[in-house]
C-alpha cells in the first residue's frame, strides 16, 4: 500500500479503543485528513513516544486507504510544538479557535497550500509579546479570503456605491457585506458596526503575517471586529465555534 508523506498540523483527536486515536490533521498537500493512529494514545503514567499533541506541527507518514476517508497514520515526526502556546492559556485558546476555523471551513482532501502556510506561520510567529487577539482576527479574515468567503467591506454589497462617511455601518451576513443607507432598509437582519472597525478589518485582510507583531489595535475595536466575524461565521457555518466560549470578548 502506498505511503504518503506531508507536513501537517494536528487539529483534533478522539480516543479509539484502549491505545489508538483518530487524529485529524490539516496537511499541506492533502488538506484535512482523518487518520487512525494505532498505539499513539498517551496512557496514564506512561509517556507514549508516539503521542500526537494538538496544535503541533509534524511531518507525517500515512497509508492512504482507497475506499474510506480514514487513513492509517504510521509516523509523526515533531517539527514544532510552538512552546509559547504551552505556557500561555489565552494564546492556546486563540490558536485552538484558528484550528477549529480550519476544521470547520475545509473539506477532506481539498488542499490549500496558502491556508496551510498562513496557519503555520501564524502559530510559528506567536511570541510572548504577540497580541493573540490581533493574530486571531487576521487569521480569521485571511481564512475567509483564501476560502472565498471574504465579506465586502469597501462598498455597498447591494448597489456597489461607495460608503458614506458615517460613524456606524450596517453589515449584513446574508448579503455578505456592508450596506449603504439607501439599501439597509431592504434587509431587516444585520448589525451596526463602527466604521473604524470595518476599516481595520479590511486592512487586516492582506497584512503580512510577519508584521503582525508590530500591529497595535485598540482592544475595543478588536472586540467590535470579532463580534462582526462571529456573527458572519455563524451565518456561513450555520453554527458557532465551540472555542468561542473560551475567548471572552
Ligand atoms: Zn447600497
Amino acid at each position: 500500500m502506498p505511503v504518503f508523506k506531508t507536513e501537517a498540523i494536528a487539529l483534533g483527536r478522539i480516543d479509539y479503543g484502549d491505545s489508538s486515536q483518530i487524529i485529524t490533521f490539516y496537511t499541506r498537500d492533502y488538506g484535512k485528513i482523518h487518520t487512525l493512529a494505532k498505539g499513539f494514545k498517551r496512557t496514564s503514567g506512561r509517556q507514549s513516544s508516539k503521542a500526537v499533541d494538538l496544535l503541533t506541527y509534524y511531518q507525517i507518514l500515512f497509508i492512504k486507504k482507497e475506499h474510506t476517508s480514514l487513513h492509517t497514520l504510521t509516523e509523526a515526526i515533531l517539527q514544532n510544538n510552538y512552546p509559547v502556546l504551552r505556557t500561555d492559556l489565552d494564546k492556546y485558546y486563540k490558536a485552538a479557535c484558528m484550528a477549529e476555523m480550519v476544521n470547520e471551513f475545509t473539506g477532506e482532501n481539498d488542499p490549500s497550500e496558502q491556508l496551510f502556510d498562513i496557519f503555520a506561520s501564524t502559530l510559528g510567529g506567536t511570541t510572548a509579546d504577540t497580541d493573540a487577539m490581533i493574530s486571531l482576527l487576521a487569521f480569521e479574515i485571511k481564512t475567509l479570503k483564501i476560502l472565498g468567503y471574504l465579506p465586502e467591506w469597501g462598498r455597498c454589497v447591494n448597489c456597489k456605491s461607495d460608503m458614506p462617511q458615517v460613524t456606524e455601518i450596517y453589515f449584513n451576513a446574508k448579503e455578505g457585506g456592508v450596506l449603504c443607507g439607501r439599501c439597509q432598509g431592504k434587509w431587516k437582519n444585520g448589525i451596526l458596526v463602527p466604521a473604524g472597525a470595518i476599516r481595520i478589518a479590511s486592512r487586516l485582510t492582506d497584512i503580512n503575517v510577519q508584521r503582525l507583531g508590530r500591529v497595535r489595535i485598540q482592544s475595543s475595536i478588536c472586540v467590535e471586529i470579532e463580534k462582526m466575524l462571529r456573527y458572519y461565521i455563524n451565518f456561513v457555518l450555520q453554527k458557532g465555534l465551540n472555542s468561542w466560549k473560551y475567548i471572552r470578548i
